[in-house]
């Protein structure tokens, strides 16, 4: 080893490539090649007094083999020069041995890696050592047959006979390069289908933004989701529905233009950017040929396949700044296409966007409410037009948003209406409703109202005359008051449920009359109890004749009919005396009491009658009159 270090010391050639040989083929690092010069030195002046060319000689072919033994390329270098080079940098090059000799290295480097090497050429002129900084850098060396040989260089300069050389040792890098390239494929490219996944989806949709602003241009997302994928991917198996999928995706790829992007984001999920867009019907056009590509059918092993498209599209700039934006937009545009019923496309509107969000929002904020006990009933008077005695009263929800604050019924009710928490909300109306009423004076009465949507269970009735007997509140004391929505959907099963209710005493009140269009040929198709005309009336009875006709008509109705008749939103002592004066059997409204917390009410349940209230009209009037 000793003879070794010496003869290394003597000749600096030699000893720049073994320490470079060393350092690739050991991994000893650089801590190495700083040590080892030392040591060498040190020997090098007993060598010098021992010179035997025979030992040199046979010492100098052994390191050359020392040097071409490594699987590194080693280059050393004079102002870009090439001095000398080992087998492997002769073999990674493709070129022989000595044709190496006396070439530029800019000659071996492809043209892009020429800034790269200038500056690595500057930085070891300057003394610098560039690769322990940042690392190895990378750069690509242009090969015999001309393709590029991506490499890993570390670049010294090492004491050369009578001066400085720069050594360059050089790693083939393209096993690690393909390696590097087939994790990138798979971590931005779905498996099945090999179409770019939402990552590259999204990068691409950042690009195309970036160059629509330069080029103030639109960029299109098209939000793509399979009509009836489920039911073929449950019924005939995933290896159908995985092949249905990968024809899906050669269908689109075959439908789009080579600038733009089609991607699988989720299960049945595509999405495409079209960008460079001239013409505004460009998406639509777009849009109808997917719809079409797809609508035709697929045959796959024996089966034909029938499947459609919905298709939600959304604009950039115009629909959203960012990407994520811009993709929930068209998202938003796809449901609508959905429930339109499939099979075709929607573009994004902007109000689309907001009532979703808030209704989303409002939705969850309500189910959480509910489960929290935020909810509460107030309770409004229902009081008897001529002895102003309170009959009972109207339970009416009432929500306080721990932020927006009170939320009226009439915001909130169509909300739970749709996303069916209804059905629990009305249980649970009914159930609060009727423990308070059963501690009232038992000939008071609880009107409680349904929504239409209630009646989708057939086992209502049962329902609520289980809680009936749950609260232990008497039949007679409840009044059910529905709207004439309810016997536009399946009449005949409503008019069941509004039989058995009927049948075990319960009251049932026809609420809104008036507003809807054939309120009075539903007076035909159900003995109601109970009128109650819409508030709109009694509002519009002082500036109105028709409505004053149609009020009086309805109590007429009411009263051949046998049907009592409440007269809602009674606001002035005038429209109570109109109201008096025409034997209206009851009022509620403002005048008589605003909906109350039901703390309040024990101090109406002790007052026998209003008639102590002095500004209330007395019907004793109209005999005066
Ligand atoms: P509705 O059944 O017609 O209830 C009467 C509404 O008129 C109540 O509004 C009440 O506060 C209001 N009102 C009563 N007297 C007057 C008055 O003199 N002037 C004015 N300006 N308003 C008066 P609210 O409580 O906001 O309820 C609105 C609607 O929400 C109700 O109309 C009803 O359709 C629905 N709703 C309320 N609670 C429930 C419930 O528990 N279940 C269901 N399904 N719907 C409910
Ligand atoms: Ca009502
Ligand atoms: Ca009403």
């Amino acid at each position: 080893m000793l003879r070794v270090l010496e003869t290394i010391a003597e000749h600096p050639v030699l000893l720049t490539m073994a320490l470079m040989a060393l350092l690739a083929i050991g991994g000893l690092g650089y801590a190495v090649l700083h040590l080892l010069p030392r040591a060498a030195r040190a020997t090098a002046e007993a060598a010098a007094l021992r010179d035997s060319e025979a030992r040199l000689r046979t010492s100098e072919a052994r390191f050359r083999q020392l040097a071409d033994a490594t699987f590194e390329g080693l280059v050393i270098h004079r102002d870009g020069i090439v001095i000398d080079a080992n087998t492997a940098m002769a073999a990674i090059l493709g070129w022989p041995q000595e044709l190496l000799l006396g070439r530029s290295l800019f000659d071996i480097c492809t043209p892009a890696s020429h800034d790269h090497l200038r500056a690595t050429l500057a930085a070891l002129g300057r003394g610098e050592t560039p690769d322990l900084g940042e690392g190895p850098l990378e750069i690509n060396l242009r090969h015999a047959d001309g393709s590029a040989i991506p490499v890993e260089i570390h670049a010294r300069t090492m004491p050369f006979e009578n001066g400085d050389a720069r050594v360059i040792a050089v790693r083939d890098i393209r096993e690690r390069k393909a390696a590097e390239e087939r994790i990138a494929h798979m971590a931005h490219h779905d498996a099945l289908t090999a179409l770019p996944n939402r990552n590259l989806f999204r990068d691409r949709l950042a690009q195309a933004m970036a160059r629509a602003k330069r080029s103030g241009t639109t960029v299109a997302v098209l939000c793509l989701n399979l009509d009836r994928f489920k039911p073929v991917n449950d019924l005939l198996g995933p290896e159908i529905g995985d092949e249905l999928l990968r024809q899906v995706a050669a269908r689109l790829t075959d439908s789009i233009r080579a600038d733009d992007t089609v991607a699988r984001l989720g299960a049945d999920e595509f999405a495409f950017i079209q960008v460079g867009l001239s013409h505004p019907d460009g998406p639509a056009v777009m849009a109808d040929r997917l719809v079409k590509a797809l609508a035709q059918p697929f045959e796959i092993c024996g089966h034909h396949i029938v499947i459609g498209t919905s298709v939600g599209i959304a604009l950039h700039p115009s629909d959203g700044a960012s990407g994520d934006e811009l993709l929930r937009a068209a998202d938003t545009a796809l449901s609508r296409a959905k429930t339109a019923g499939g099979g075709g496309f929607r573009f994004f509107e902007s109000e689309m966007d907001l009532r979703q969000q808030e209704r989303r929002h409002l939705e969850r904020d309500l189910r959480q409410a509910l489960a929290a006990d935020q909810l509460e009933l107030h309770y409004q008077p229902l009081v008897d037009c001529e002895k102003l005695t309170v009959l009972g009263c109207e339970a009416l929800l009432r929500w306080r948003h721990p932020e927006r604050g009170p939320i009226s019924p009439a915001d909130f009710i169509p909300l739970a209406e749709e996303c069916g928490l209804i059905m629990q909300l009305g249980a649970w109306v009914l159930r609060t409703a009727c423990i308070e009423a059963a501690t009232w004076p038992a000939d008071k009465i609880v009107a409680v109202n349904l929504s239409p949507i209630q009646f989708r269970q057939s086992d209502l009735a049962q329902q609520i005359l289980a809680i009936l007997a749950e609260t232990g509140l008497a039949p007679q004391r409840l009044e059910l008051e529905i709207t004439e929505g309810v016997l536009i959907e399946d009449t005949e099963r409503t008019l069941a449920i509004l039989r058995d209710l009927k049948a075990a005493g319960i009251r049932i009140s026809l609420d809104d009359f008036g507003t809807g269009f054939s309120s009075l040929s539903y007076l035909q198709r159900f003995p109601f109890d109970k009128i109650k005309v819409d508030r709109s009336f009694i509002w519009a009875m002082g500036e109105n004749a028709d409505s004053m006709s149609i009020v009086r008509a309805v109590i007429a109705l009411g009263r051949s009919l046998r049907i009592t008749v409440t007269a809602e939103g009674v606001e002035t002592a005038a429209q109570l005396a109109w109201l008096q004066n025409e034997d209206c059997d009851q009022a509620q409204g403002y005048l008589l009491g605003k909906p109350m917390p039901r703390a309040d009410l024990a101090a109406l349940w002790s007052m026998p009658d209003l008639r102590t209230r002095t500004e209330l009209p007395q019907k004793q009037r109209k005999a005066a009159e």
